[in-house]
């Protein structure tokens, strides 16, 4: 069924376009003053980077690839997280490992490469829910910034390091077992 959309009847007034104009800028002027009297704290505008908001419970920020005790990777490149990812943006290659590890127990495989191309994640946390020995999490930082599409592809010790400096650990630079693991 159709609508009747009621025509509006312009005013001399109006038809100035002067007058709604003035009233238009009354009220950008009236927020304005409001602003400027209302302590920093309870302003709506946030001073971004100097301000941050609080990130809500549940935000699906930047992707930590979590670690053990002994910084080794947690992931043991099952690819239930590249299987689950709408975006097709990981990409896992792996590589067998046979040793019984005191913290890990007995692993079978590991990632050589973990990359995630941010610029195709939709940051939908899929992979999280995917991933059975909850090595990957999306964490809260927003603050992704690049200078070329390259950097937006992090790798796998990209991603271990993501909140090195926030939990105050050290950053995972090589697996000292296998120093050609920068391969990635
Ligand atoms: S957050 Fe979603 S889109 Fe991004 S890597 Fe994980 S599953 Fe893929
Ligand atoms: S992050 Fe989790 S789901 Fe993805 S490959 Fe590693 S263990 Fe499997």
């Amino acid at each position: 069924m159709g609508i009747v959309v009621k025509k509006v009847d312009l005013t001399w007034l109006d038809r100035t376009y002067l007058w709604p104009i003035a009233k238009g800028l009354s009220i950008t002027l009236t927020h304005f003053l409001k602003q400027l009297i209302t302590p920093t704290k309870k302003r709506r505008t946030v001073q971004y980077p100097d301000m941050k908001r609080p990130v809500l419970d549940g935000y699906r920020g930047l992707h930590e690839l979590k670690r053990h005790d002994d910084n080794s990777v947690k992931c043991v490149a099952c690819y239930m997280c590249a299987e689950a990812c709408p975006a097709r943006c990981i990409t896992i290659e792996a590589e067998d490992i046979g040793d019984l590890n005191i913290h890990q127990g007995l692993i079978e495989k590991r990632p050589v490469v973990f990359q995630i191309d941010l610029l195709r994640c939709i940051f939908c946390g899929m992979c999280q829910e995917a991933c059975p020995k909850d090595a990957i999490w999306l964490r809260k930082n927003y603050e992704l910034s690049c200078k070329s599409r390259a950097e937006m592809r992090l790798g796998k010790f990209d991603l271990m390091n993501t909140y090195a400096v926030e939990d105050r650990k050290s950053r995972v630079n090589r697996d000292p077992n296998n120093p050609t693991f920068f391969k990635q």
